[in-house]
């Protein structure tokens, strides 16, 4: 175990270097954090040394705790939990105590965290319990305390001492948004202390070490008559700023992620109590919050199996296939996103559109982008100048010479596609073709192409340099050149990829049609629409079915379903949600584009309240179904979806079920995505509460095979899915 080394130079200062072997970030286990507590005993002991500085062997400083600890932790249980963190906080204490005598607060050493680059989670939670704080004006570090965003907070000391440190109301950013930093803003904003030239880290950090008087190592909050920075709960001042923050994170969050309202009572308690009591308060929300299986299959979803599926989970076994050139047919709204992010990650590309003036617009909006980035500080004229010389627009097929990927994004109609497919195939052998399209199968569009094996789907979401994942649809014929291209275009632009079978709606848009017809379906019903749409966002949607085929226009919605209901005939089972869908639309209520729809909308297309005319023609019913039933219905005919898509090999992957979901479709992310939700229900309750729904509702609720026969056995997904045995 070598995570942590140490070395004390002539002028008698410890110099302790993190650099975890084998990996290119530090990440702190258990042993590396044994073995620090080790090397600053000796330091502290060794009268030879005067002071200590933490640095790294690497470019960066840290980048979190190994959230496969955690996930250990939380495999003992909650005493192992509150003991491990009990743990942690007595480590950074002796730190931050150094050695001084308790009562007269002298005689400890100087400890200086030395950050050269990125410092997240207890990254910056050790630098915390040091004295001073320094790090390298590094423009590409990121520092702050990112926790939140995988379904946990900063447990280590973090929560507690950032809030002393810089008072509730400064320190909420970036407890409860995860927001992080460049040195310079962490500077500012007092989270670091002092930024140094890079290769001045360790000359300034040792200068201050040599030169720290003995109050330079107290602490305010170990100082007699400590303040809160903007007060404490009782304070006037730090009322306000606790009742306000309560109703924020509630609006926010709808109360539904356990990590938001843990935090705030560490924080809240905290504030009330001497700062070693405020240690203990934390670490017991920490390991409620870890003891909640929200928290379980939040980190497995969005940290440890998205990042996996961004490394390449299932990828093919094969040479890097990096897209040099690409084209893209068609720059519309898709295709001029899609340009977008393949040119601002390095690729050339050739965006091709009908007319000369349509192809320019496509490229119009990466410089609209690049403007905003530019405002806001983050684009400099460079890289705007760099990333649009990368963008060709034309009309010209010709130009596809030389393109290794192809992506069309051109008009949802199949003629239209399989004519630019014979076109771009022609002036670009070799290359593979990707369609984006949303609805049509591939295996079908794929009889244009001469090559059907080097033909896929590549599936956006919009807006696409927002929305991070892509569905790689493989079509019948479709071949693993294809696929390592498409996997590694995905890398490339750094998104995260799931890959699926071809089939009706592929995987995404399959849950999310049902999702919103049920709501529309309980409209029809005389549901109020107010109770559908906060039913949804207190069970953690982000947007309601209304407010979600508002923003995707209500003319898709008919088209999609007058196209399945041709496909489907007499099984088709959405007559009565179409009832209300194509009256919209006779109405010319088409969703947030025509400023009417669910919603109505301001001259300037801001949302307004649900739309009144929608009660005189869908009268509510006098009886109103209780909040969990909206919630089930909503939740079910997602997830069982879901169910069905890995069912019938859709899906081959439910660790790519559960993120493509949350990433997709924002399906509740405090439950780890739908299959992870199905667990924390158990299969059998699952079972249950299905039937109930099939009784009420309809057969549209009845559990799958698969779902019944987990239930019998008592099977989870996560138990019966894993590791060599994911498909179903
Ligand atoms: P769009 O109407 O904004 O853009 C289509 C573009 O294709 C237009 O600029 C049009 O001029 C161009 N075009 C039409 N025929 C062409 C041809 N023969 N050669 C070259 N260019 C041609 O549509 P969009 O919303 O960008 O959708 C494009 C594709 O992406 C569709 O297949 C759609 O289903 C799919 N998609 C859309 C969304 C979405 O949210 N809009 C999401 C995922 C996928």
């Amino acid at each position: 175990m070598t995570d942590f080394t140490m070395k004390t130079d002539a002028d008698g200062v410890a110099i302790l270097t993190w650099d975890v072997a084998g990996k290119s970030m530090n990440v702190m286990s258990l042993a590396g954090f044994a073995l620090l507590s080790d090397l600053v005993d000796q330091a502290l002991a060794d009268t030879a040394v005067k002071g200590i500085l933490i640095t790294s062997g690497k470019r960066d400083f840290a980048g979190g705790m190994d959230l496969n600890v955690i996930a250990q932790m939380q495999a003992g249980g909650a005493q192992v939990i509150f003991n491990g963190v009990m743990q942690m906080h007595h480590v950074l204490r002796k730190i931050e105590r150094a050695g001084m005598d308790p009562k007269t607060k002298k005689g400890g050493k100087p400890i200086a965290a030395c950050l050269p680059g990125t410092a997240l989670g207890i990254g910056l939670e050790l630098p915390l319990a040091c004295h001073r704080i320094f790090a390298a004006d590094n423009p590409k570090a990121k520092i702050g305390l990112p926790e939140i965003m995988v379904g946990i907070f900063p447990g280590a000391g973090g929560t507690t001492r950032l809030t002393r440190k810089l008072g509730a109301m400064m320190a909420a950013p970036f407890l409860l948004e995860g927001k992080l930093s460049s040195p310079q803003a962490a500077k500012a904003a007092g989270l670091v202390d002092e930024i140094t030239a890079p290769e001045d880290l360790l000359a300034s950090a040792k200068a201050w070490v040599l030169s720290a008087k003995d109050a330079d190592l107290i602490k305010p909050w170990d100082d007699k008559g400590y303040k809160m920075p903007g007060g404490a709960p009782y304070h006037p001042a730090g009322f306000m700023t606790f009742v306000g923050a309560n109703a924020m994170i509630m609006g926010k969050t709808q109360g539904v992620f356990p990590a938001a309202r843990a935090l705030m009572a560490a924080v809240y308690e905290g504030a009330l109590v001497p700062f070693d009591a405020a240690l203990k308060i934390e670490a017991r929300q920490f390991t409620s919050v870890l003891m909640n299986p929200s928290s379980t299959a939040m980190i497995r979803s969005l940290f440890i199996n998205k990042e996996a599926l961004d490394k390449g989970a299932n990828r093919p076994d094969a040479p890097d296939q990096s897209v040099k050139k690409l084209g893209v047919l068609g720059a519309g709204m898709m295709g001029a996103g899609i340009a977008y992010v393949a040119a601002n990650a390095g690729i050339e590309v050739v965006l091709i559109d009908n007319t000369q003036e349509a192809a320019d617009k496509g490229r119009a909006h990466s410089e609209a982008l690049l403007d905003k980035g530019m405002k806001r500080g983050k684009v400099t004229a460079e890289k705007k100048s760099d990333v649009l010389a990368r963008i060709t627009a034309t009309t010209d097929y010709a130009a596809l010479n030389g393109v290794d990927l192809i992506v069309e994004a051109v008009f949802e109609d199949p003629k239209v596609k399989a004519e630019v497919t014979k076109k771009a195939e022609g002036s670009a052998p070799g290359a593979i073709f990707a369609t984006n399209t949303s609805t049509l199968p591939i295996t079908a569009l794929s009889q244009a192409s001469v090559r059907p094996e080097d033909f896929i789907g590549i599936h956006f979401f919009s807006p696409v340099d927002k929305m991070n994942l892509v569905e790689i649809i493989k079509g019948a014929k479709t071949g693993p050149r294809a696929i390592v291209k498409a996997l590694d275009f995905v890398r490339q632009i750094r998104k995260t990829p799931i890959v699926v079978n071809d089939a009706r709606f592929f995987y995404a848009n399959r849950c999310i049609i049902p999702y919103i017809n049920e709501g529309i379906r309980m409209v029809a019903e005389g549901v109020a629409p107010a109770l559908v749409e906060n039913a949804a966002k207190l069970v953690g949607m982000p947007l309601g079915p209304l407010q979600l085929v508002d923003e995707t226009s209500i003319d898709l919605g008919v088209k999609i379903a007058k196209a399945t209901k041709a496909a489907m005939g007499t099984d088709y089972p959405d007559e009565a949600v179409d009832h209300v869908l194509f009256w919209m639309a006779d109405q010319g209520r088409l969703g947030r584009k025509a400023n009417a729809g669910f919603y109505s909308y301001s001259d300037k297309g801001e949302r307004l309240d649900l739309w009144e005319g929608l009660a005189p023609k869908y009268p509510l019913d006098k009886l109103q179904p209780s909040l969990s039933d909206v919630q089930n219905r909503l939740l079910f005919a997602q997830a069982l979806e879901a169910v069905r898509a890995l069912e019938e090999g859709v899906l081959t992957d439910i660790r790519e079920g559960d993120v493509g979901a949350i990433l997709g479709w924002g399906f509740a992310p405090w439950s780890g995505g739908p299959f992870s939700w199905l667990d924390i229900l158990g299969a059998d309750h699952a079972v249950q509460i299905c039937r109930g729904l099939v009784a009420q509702f309809g057969h549209r609720f009845e559990a799958p095979a698969l779902l019944r026969e987990m239930a019998e056995k008592g099977d989870s997904f996560y138990g019966r899915f894993s590791g060599d045995n994911r498909a179903a």
